[in-house]
């Protein structure tokens, strides 16, 4: 019985620790598991963001393209205008030069000075300066000139208008160019972050992987342990009841053999090798048997002693009535309880060599009101 609560309360306390290490471990489970979706969303977010950004650069490619194609067009407007420009002046030059020779036509034969200003002008537009005091040039050639003077001018204007939209359209494109470079620049620094993030949930991950196996096996170990335990008092508990054998009844005496089959190793009234202090007269029979040979009862009663003494080991004693009494020393095992009631055969013990004992054997002695009487007389 003692043994049975001591084994319960070990189990309990085994229960209690195995129990708070499953529950250490759980807290960390779900501290992991929190960590782990905490880094899940961060990385989604990251992800997002690096969208955002993917998305931001392919408007600015788009927006860049579009630019390109605006600046090639520019391109082809400027140079069509030079081109332009370069025949009217061809045309403003050639009529100056027709001009000048009909000028020269109409005065070869006299008017040198008007020739003279003709020919040192440097430009068209000081000639017709220095024409204007002049009466004598047609008034044809007089607009003619001025008309090609202002086509020139128009022309060389357009050019510098559409020089500048493509120096503007340069511009927009560079700062398309500088905002590519930043996106990029960011790009970079969230791919950086996503790539730490990843690396983070993948240690975590497999955190969680080995928290969540290390709690399976001490489950299953725990799981053992309480079966194993669950088995061991179960046992304990079946040694009284399961533990002994059939009854045996043998002889024609007025006891049945407490253990048929055994060797008298030493008679009453005698014995070989005294044991110290035991005195010189041997108060019983030794049965000497295998250790776990049944022990029976040798005649129905009420058992008035089942425990341990340290001379007589396992000892039982039955109490018969009528002053008559039976002993059975040095048992391995006792199979029956003090004030339970036996029936005569009973296996009530097994032979084993506890207290003063020198070998497996059943000590067995008969009590006549007292005394001890040779058991010899009773099979
Ligand atoms: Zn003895």
């Amino acid at each position: 019985m003692i043994l049975r609560r001591k084994m319960i309360s070990l189990l309990l306390v085994l229960t209690l620790c195995t129990g708070m290490v499953i529950s250490a471990d759980a807290s960390e489970i779900s501290d992991t598991q929190k960590k782990t979706e905490e880094l899940e969303q961060k990385k989604q977010s990251a992800e997002e963001e690096k969208q955002a950004l993917v998305n931001q650069l392919n408007a600015i490619v788009a927006e860049m393209d579009e630019t390109k194609a605006k600046i090639e067009a520019k391109e082809t407007e400027v140079r069509e205008k030079e081109e332009e420009l370069v025949q009217a002046k061809i045309d403003e030059n050639d009529q100056y030069e027709s001009m000048k020779k009909r000028i020269k036509y109409m005065y070869e034969n006299g008017n040198t000075q008007f020739i003279e200003i003709l020919f040192e002008s440097k430009s068209i537009g000081e000639f017709l300066n220095n024409a204007e005091y002049i009466t004598t040039i047609s008034e044809y050639d007089r607009d003619m000139l001025v008309e090609f003077q202002n086509i020139v001018q128009v022309v060389a204007q357009q050019e510098e208008t559409l020089k500048a939209e493509y120096a503007e359209l340069e511009t927009m494109q560079n700062n398309l160019i500088a905002k590519q470079d930043e996106l990029n620049e960011l790009m970079a620094s969230k791919e950086e972050e996503i790539k730490q993030i990843s690396d983070d949930l993948g240690a975590a991950r497999e955190k969680l992987e080995q928290l969540k196996k290390a709690a399976e096996e001490a489950a299953r170990k725990q799981k053992e342990q309480e079966e194993q335990a669950r088995r061991a008092q179960a046992n304990a508990g079946a040694n009284v009841s399961q533990g002994a054998g059939a009854s045996v009844v043998t002889g024609n005496g007025t006891f049945t053999h407490p253990c048929p089959g055994a060797r008298v190793s030493s008679e009453f009234g005698w014995r070989d090798e005294p044991i110290a202090g035991a005195g010189n007269t041997h108060k019983g029979l030794d049965l000497a048997a295998p250790a776990g040979t049944p022990i029976y009862a040798a005649a129905a009663g009420t058992v008035s002693i089942a425990r341990y003494s340290n001379s007589a080991g396992n000892w039982i004693v039955l109490n018969h009535g009528n002053g008559l009494q039976t002993y059975y020393m040095h048992a391995s095992a006792l199979y029956v309880s003090e004030g339970q009631t036996v029936s005569k055969g009973q296996n009530i013990a097994a032979v084993g060599s506890t207290g003063q004992s020198t070998g497996p054997h059943l000590h067995f002695q008969v009590m006549v009101n007292g005394t001890p009487v040779n058991p010899r007389n009773y099979l």
